[in-house]
């Protein structure tokens, strides 16, 4: 019998993505067997592109009670208590954890940690590395405990195409390598790792692998979905015409770093109590209502970081000085990116999904912590937290070895891609115009009709571009069902939150 792949491998666990979710899942789950598959090489993804910190109530006068209020009060009523409260109480312990790895977090001569503050945040409670380099030291250190990890192999540059499902259960996943070899990995538990969405927008500042591929695949194995419209966007990214567009961490505007007009004019003081650091979806509408007014937006950090700038914000001060501005003296030109995405494939707090033998972890995944918002620096935090528990329980779980039988003969991850360059930058601008921090009945409606027609003009084996497709229609569909206005999602049709909306369903129930 020939077989549509050209390579067949077994194992315990198979992980797809090797950011912070699925590495610290994946070194969770020892001695299990796992196979780690990953687009790129194993230190991609959002992850080393960090910049700010992550999130733990680790200092003298801040409790996980005082981070879990601050967690839900931007959440916009949607955050789930129960998850919100093992996020917060495990993040101590699991910044240990890292540090026991090798991450090494900034503290002073002393050794005391030094915490930043971010929006929403009413303590100092953002540890970071390298100043804004956070995500890329704690890459190197989870790469290298992968790395020396006997039961965690990796099948890098590999694109992991669908989920194959046995009798009701998930029970592998098909890839294709970049030399073109076609892969089916069979084992009883497959964890989803793959980051969130941004490149679904034309204005992001997502790496270019982060593609929606999990929250597709998950939604036609048939997986419970969550909270799909709610879309971070960041108010600060660098307006220099870049794609992706470069952070301008929030950790900055936490160090007193201002936003003015053409005008320099402070504008943020009269939209919101906390100006600067109100939460998210405040400051990004506010300045792009100034943008859309055909105003310019900056970041005025001359005077509240000036000269330390190369010192504590090296990444940020060497992005800006590739586009030929220097913050330290000059006030940089900022305009909202799509970020971050709230929602994703359903789970419990163990990272179970609805469908049996199927994890989600980190960005994809939706445990229901962020609810309609999420806090800054609660993303790494909530990869990390969840990772671990997942990857706990799959090595508890018992399930049987799934057996190569006929039901995977089909099991085709496709021709390598031609080029849908044209469709896939036509996607993006229509997900930013229509399905982007402002909103619409009307808007969501015909990008709807035209993600419908992007789909009949991508050709067989192009799964990536595909993914996207299914993704962006997922969001839409999921903006245009929620008639009113609530963290993150907000409808120009409906500008206010509506009462009946504001309770959510457990996430793993
Ligand atoms: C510029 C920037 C700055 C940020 N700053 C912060 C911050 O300071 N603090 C914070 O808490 N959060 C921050 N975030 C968000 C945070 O980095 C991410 O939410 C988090 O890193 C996601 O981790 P992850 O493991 O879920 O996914 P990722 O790190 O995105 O990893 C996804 C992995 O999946 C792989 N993959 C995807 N699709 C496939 C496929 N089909 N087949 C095989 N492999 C696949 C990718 O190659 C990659 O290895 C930032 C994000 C960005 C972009």
């Amino acid at each position: 019998m020939r077989y549509p792949f050209d390579r067949l491998i077994r194992a315990d666990a198979v992980v797809v993505g090797s950011g912070i979710g699925g590495l610290t899942a994946a070194l969770a789950m020892a001695p299990r067997r796992v196979l780690v598959i990953t687009k790129g090489d194993p230190g991609g993804g959002s992850t080393p592109w960090a910049q700010g910190g992550i999130a733990a109530a680790v200092a003298a006068d801040d409790s996980p009670a005082e981070h879990a209020a601050d967690t839900v009060s931007v959440g916009g009523g949607l955050n789930d208590p129960k998850a919100v409260k093992v996020l917060t109480s495990a993040a101590p312990e699991r910044v240990a954890a890292l540090e026991a790895i090798g991450v090494h977090f900034d503290a002073d001569v002393e050794g005391h940690l030094l915490l930043g503050r971010e929006g929403g945040h009413h303590r100092r409670r953002v540890l970071h590395s390298g100043g804004d380099a956070t995500g890329a030291e704690m890459m190197r250190a989870l790469v290298r405990a992968a790395a020396g990890a006997d039961h965690v192999e990796t099948l890098p540059f590999a694109f992991a195409a669908d989920l194959v499902t046995d009798g009701g259960r998930v029970a592998g996943v098909t890839a294709r390598t970049d030399e073109g070899e076609k892969v089916l990995a069979l084992a009883p538990a497959v964890v989803l790792a793959t980051g969130g969405i941004g490149r679904l927008y034309a204005n992001t500042t997502n790496p270019p692998e982060v593609t929606g591929d999990g929250l597709a695949m998950a939604a036609r194995a048939g997986a419970r979905l969550a909270d799909l419209e709610f879309v971070q966007f960041h108010p600060t990214a660098l307006a220099s015409g870049r794609d992706p567009m470069a952070l301008l961490t929030e950790a900055l505007r936490g160090e007193g770093a201002v936003l003015v007009d053409d005008d320099g004019r402070r504008f943020m003081v009269e939209v919101h109590p906390d100006a600067e650091l109100a939460p998210r979806d405040v400051v990004a509408r506010a300045i792009w209502a100034r943008l859309q007014a055909g105003g310019r937006v900056f970041l005025d950090a001359t005077a509240a970081v000036g000269a330390s700038f190369p010192e504590r914000f090296p990444t940020v001060f060497s992005l800006c000085l590739e586009d030929g501005i220097d913050p330290q003296t000059q006030p940089v030109p900022v305009a909202p990116a799509a970020h971050y995405h709230m929602g994703g494939v359903a789970t419990d707090l163990e990272g179970r999904t609805s469908l049996p033998g199927l994890w989600a972890v980190g960005e994809v995944s939706c445990t229901g912590v962020h609810g309609a918002n999420r806090l800054a620096s609660n993303s790494l935090l909530e990869a990390t937290v969840f990772g671990h528990r997942a990857g706990q329980s799959v090595r508890a779980a018992a399930a049987p070895a799934v057996e190569a039988t006929a039901a995977f003969a089909a099991a085709d991850p496709g021709p390598a891609p031609g080029d849908v360059s044209g469709p896939v930058a036509d996607l993006r601008r229509t997900m930013w115009d229509q399905v982007g921090l402002v909103r619409n009945g009307g808007g969501l409606t015909s990008a709807l009709e035209h993600l419908d027609e992007l789909a009949l003009l991508l050709p067989f084996g192009a799964s990536e571009a595909r993914n996207m497709v299914d993704a962006g229609r997922l969001i839409a569909r999921a903006a245009l069902a929620r008639p009113e206005s609530r963290g993150a999602h907000y409808r120009s049709d409906f500008p206010a939150p509506d009462p009946a909306w504001a309770a959510r369903e457990p996430v793993g129930a």
